[in-house]
């Protein structure tokens, strides 16, 4: 019953396509002053901000991001250090736990997307753990060692 009362609804306003310009467009009108408390710099710091903004404040989301953005800048980044440490880093948002998982598994997923435009097939599947590895022991997101690293003259972010 209450399933045929919402297809009806949906038949009456109409298609989703012609419907979501003015749906936006009265929310704009609505709301002139809605903004996003939360900081970020980019689409993984935004990302990571929602996902920690559960069941806590903005405010205390972008306490603990202004030193967890500093420490963790790209995907491989949040899966290279022990899980207990990201929990711990995260802590202070509550549901640290579920929080870290969702992280984790968001993060392992855009590894995997974003790469497998880049890399050729048949190294898929070990060419994440190649970076996490890396991440872990050489490329340390605070002091990455150039210096050691094979991939030197390869790499734009090489220091050396
Ligand atoms: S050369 Fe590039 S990949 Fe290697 S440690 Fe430095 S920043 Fe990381």
């Amino acid at each position: 019953m209450a399933r045929s009362f919402v297809a009806e609804a949906r038949r009456r306003v109409g298609p989703k396509k012609a419907r979501i310009r003015p749906i936006v467009e009265r929310l704009i009108a609505e709301h002139p002053d809605a903004g996003i408390a939360l900081k970020f710099r980019s689409d993984i710091e935004l990302l990571v901000s929602v996902m920690l903004s559960a069941q806590t404040t903005d405010v205390n989301v972008n306490r603990v991001t202004a030193t967890l953005f500093e420490k963790y800048k790209r995907p491989e980044d949040y899966l290279a250090v022990p899980v207990e440490e990201l929990e711990r880093d995260v802590y202070a948002t509550g549901f640290f736990r579920q929080k870290t998982k969702s992280i984790r598994g968001t993060m392992q997923r855009l590894l995997e997307r974003d790469l497998q435009r880049l890399v050729p097939r048949e190294h898929w599947g070990v060419f994440p753990h190649l970076l996490i590895w890396h991440g872990r022991r050489v490329c340390i997101a605070r002091a990455p060692r150039c210096e050691e690293c094979v991939l030197t003259d390869l790499c734009p972010s090489s220091r050396v």
